[in-house]
């Protein structure tokens, strides 16, 4: 339409019209029921679908966003394609706002979490230390180096082993996944109001200090959205106190996807706008120290702590020594590697 060709900038049409849409939904939801499905049949399943999906959490988050920060955010497009980017982004028109959530970016995470959690509680069982390490270096090489999707036999194989192993650390995934997303989209509704404040961030310093005050948004909300459901039944919660530390899993998730490029291609992310993950991790716990927010940390505590210990004592030495070796020369793909640079992921 000739009104959207003057309107939109090119980073829309990027963002909408870049890379294919490969979720399936029925797929997705035929594959929950088969592994952990406590619904009796397909139809209760996708009716708790169309009642809790990314859209409906888009929704729910701008609604609260708009009462904790007495500035109305609506009608806000959400874009949810596979464009092989590890991010979640946003499009700060004040005539059409949208987020973007790339798919990869969900199956990385929620891959991540439930390899984290499973290692985590079975550290000695062999045969599961060994699933992990190839695992977490299949999610960060092939998927996020790379920008590969999960292949259907890897996704098989990480579902049976967790439902088979024990189908709790799903729920426990999936709990933080959605705080993740919560957090990321929040990230980007901050983006967006400050836009509509008339905020424009132009040098090095202002970007990243807009950076920072974004995760402060979103942290707050997520504490907040927590603190609201800790006091509804259980039935009725979407967001769960042992997730409170999920905002910091994603802040090492992107540190190890930094560490594992830099030990497998040399290769250094060298962006001074944005800070480094682990500087945004220490902002957090500034912030869920204060004592305006007030709710049960144990289980968040202990599952962060799990997660901590299987990627700094596991993965992270595990990966130098085997890279010393010479021992991941085969998988190495520099032609790949550099293809990815050039296109700007
Ligand atoms: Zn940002």
């Amino acid at each position: 339409m000739a009104v959207n060709d003057m309107v939109y900038h090119s980073g829309y049409r990027r963002m909408r019209e870049s890379g294919t849409v490969i979720q399936d939904i029925d797929g997705g939801i035929a594959r929950y029921l088969k592994y952990f499905g406590t619904e009796s049949n397909y139809d209760q399943a996708a009716s708790a679908y169309r009642e809790n999906n990314i859209r409906t959490l888009l929704d729910e988050i701008c609604t609260e966003f708009s009462k904790y920060y007495q500035n109305e955010v609506k009608g806000i497009e959400l874009i949810n394609r596979y464009q092989k980017g590890i991010c979640v982004s946003a499009y700060t028109s004040q005539i059409h706002p949208v987020i973007y959530v790339d798919e990869l970016f969900e199956s990385t995470v929620t891959s991540f979490l439930l390899t984290s959690f499973i290692w985590s509680e079975f550290q000695e069982n062999e045969k599961i230390w060994g699933f992990a390490f190839s695992n977490m270096l299949y999610i960060f090489h092939e998927q996020c180096i790379l920008g590969e999707m999960i292949s259907e036999i890897a996704l098989e194989e990480m579902l049976r082993l967790v439902s088979e192993m024990d189908s709790h650390l799903f729920t426990l995934a999936t709990d933080c996944y959605w705080s993740i997303l919560a957090f990321a989209m929040s990230h980007e509704l901050a983006h967006i109001y400050f836009r509509k404040c008339g905020r424009i961030s132009t040098t090095d310093r202002q970007i990243r200090k807009e950076e920072y005050d974004a995760d402060r948004i979103a942290y707050d909300m997520v504490l907040r959205l927590i603190m609201r459901d800790a006091k509804k039944p259980e039935k009725e919660r979407t967001f769960y106190e042992h997730t409170y530390l999920a905002p910091m899993m994603l802040m090492e998730y992107f540190d190890l996807f930094y560490y594992t490029d830099r030990v497998l291609y040399k290769q250094w992310v060298d962006d001074w706008t944005h800070p480094v993950p682990m500087r945004r991790k220490n902002q957090l716990f500034g912030i869920v120290d204060r004592p305006e927010y007030q709710f049960n940390t144990e289980e968040g505590n202990v599952l962060y702590q799990g997660l901590l210990d299987v990627t700094d004592k596991y993965y992270r030495p595990n990966l130098l020594i085997k890279m010393q070796k010479g021992k991941l020369d085969s998988i190495l793909n520099r032609k790949r590697r550099t293809e990815r640079i050039n296109e700007g992921r």
